[in-house]
């Protein structure tokens, strides 16, 4: 079997399924296919952590010539010049970028229905959103498109959709992998992280896309292990923290009965399980809403028509033309979020909201550094449900930001954390079992994970 033949089969697999699934925006497979050649030829010698292998990546990641829209109108004809860092580290690491995965618009939602382009749906029920803002990247992996594929994760864009899916996705440290290249959306809490189908790929792709890098200022100097030697199956004597606020209300009972068994099993492996409490963890959704929504309405002052992009026709005058082109340019969920968060960030307005959530964030942080001073790992449920149908919650955003009460905690923390699947809800849909780790303590997430998987 040649590489090409890879090459060939996911795109095989693209041309059967997609057409159903929707999770790819762009596909270039002459590109690819060259690129295999070119691998091909040095087989044998110095061959890369990824060497031939086929990745679908987030179109909010930018890659140089492939087309790169974050699923937005207004960047609908953006043909970067440039590659973001992970896209020259999977270069690097020789794996082959198969094309670019659809998402929620800018990575906001939770169902990728919110796409200017597609609505993907979740391969092992067309009926029901794959989850999101990752959806393409996750369902891509599910339909066994690609076997790796990467995602950002703001409030749960990875986890979510990866749970929603029955596949394995890892919201790294912040820091952990670097930014640059990443379309922001809130920059304090985006990192850009793995989806496979088994945890051992899952550590294979973080180990070739982690590490610091001199672009993105927020990328840590924190040396990058071997993750796959973490997983050894042995976690014999490990502490098992269950926060009692993420088996509570608002979790289905199946979803919970999931999370029962999987502690069985790890219990069984040797480890000791106790509950725990993150008190703030309930103000999680709210801060988070106010701070991303912030940071994203400056990040996405830089879409005025004028630099990238869609630009608004019959403009009057250069203010009537920005106007016209965010108008016209941006869909409603990422208009109400510029509407929240320049409201949050303005005079008489900043103290109330922007800097409380600031402070609650701080107490949401030190409510996790205080359990991770006598526990290695935290376990509970990725989602409180199974996916849902495709339309059931795209008019009530609110609704919609509660599918992310138990992943967002995280991400305002800085914390890694994992969904792996466990297991099927009665009607037939995959269940996730988010295990959440120490900051940089990628290694023992993983080596649990592997453990249970
Ligand atoms: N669903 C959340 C939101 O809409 C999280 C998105 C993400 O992690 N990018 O903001």
């Amino acid at each position: 079997i040649t590489i090409a033949d890879l090459v060939r089969e996911s795109y095989k697999r693209i041309e059967e399924v997609d057409g159903k699934v929707q999770a790819f925006l762009t596909l270039d497979e002459e590109r690819a296919l060259a690129r295999a050649e070119e691998l091909q030829n040095k087989m044998g010698t110095d061959e890369g952590l990824l060497y031939g292998m086929p990745i679908g990546v987030k179109d909010n990641i930018v890659t140089k010539e492939l087309r790169t829209t974050a699923a937005s109108k207004i960047l609908g004809n953006f043909d970067p010049i440039y590659n973001a860092t992970v896209a020259d580290k999977l270069h690097a690491a020789d794996a082959i970028t198969i094309g670019k995965l659809n998402m929620d618009e800018f990575a906001m939602g939770s169902s990728t229905e919110n796409s200017h382009f597609a609505k993907t749906r979740n391969p092992w029920n067309l009926d029901t959103v794959p989850g999101g803002s990752s959806g393409g990247s996750a369902a891509a992996v599910a339909a066994g498109e690609v076997p790796f594929s990467l995602g950002s994760d703001t409030g749960g864009s990875i986890r979510q959709p990866a749970s929603f899916c029955g596949v394995v996705g890892l919201k790294p440290t912040y820091g952990r992998v670097s930014r640059f290249g990443l379309i922001a959306f809130a920059s304090s809490l985006d990192q850009i992280g793995p989806i496979t189908t088994n945890v051992e790929d899952n550590a294979y792709l973080l180990e070739a896309i982690a590490g610091l890098d001199p672009n993105d200022s927020t990328s840590a100097n924190v040396d990058v292990p071997k993750y796959r030697s973490a997983l050894t199956g042995d976690i014999k004597g490990l502490k098992v923290a269950v926060p009692k606020e993420y088996l509570g209300e608002g979790v289905s009972e199946e979803v919970r009965q999931s999370v029962r068994e999987a502690l069985k099993v790890l219990e069984g492996l040797g480890a000791t399980i106790d509950e725990v409490s993150l008190p703030h963890s309930k103000y999680g959704v709210a801060t988070y809403y106010l701070l991303s929504s912030s940071e994203a309405s400056a990040n996405l002052a830089r879409f005025d028509g004028i630099r990238y992009g869609y630009r608004a026709e019959n403009a009057e005058n250069l203010i009537d033309l920005y106007k016209k082109t965010r108008a016209e340019g941006f869909g409603d969920e990422v208009k109400r979020r510029i509407m929240l968060g320049t409201y949050a960030l303005s005079s008489g307005y900043y103290d109330a909201y922007y800097k409380k959530a600031q402070k609650v964030r701080t107490l949401i942080k030190q409510d996790f550094e205080k359990v991770f001073e006598d526990y290695d790992v935290i376990v509970g449920p990725t989602t409180p449900t199974p996916a849902f149908k495709i339309g059931e919650q795209i008019d009530d955003p609110l609704t919609m930001y509660a599918n992310d009460i138990l992943t967002i905690p995280v991400n305002l923390a800085g914390v890694p954390g994992i969904s792996v699947p466990a297991g099927l809800s009665e009607g037939g849909l995959p269940l996730g079992l988010q295990i959440i780790g120490k900051h940089f303590d990628e290694s023992t997430v993983y080596r649990v994970a592997h453990a249970y998987e």
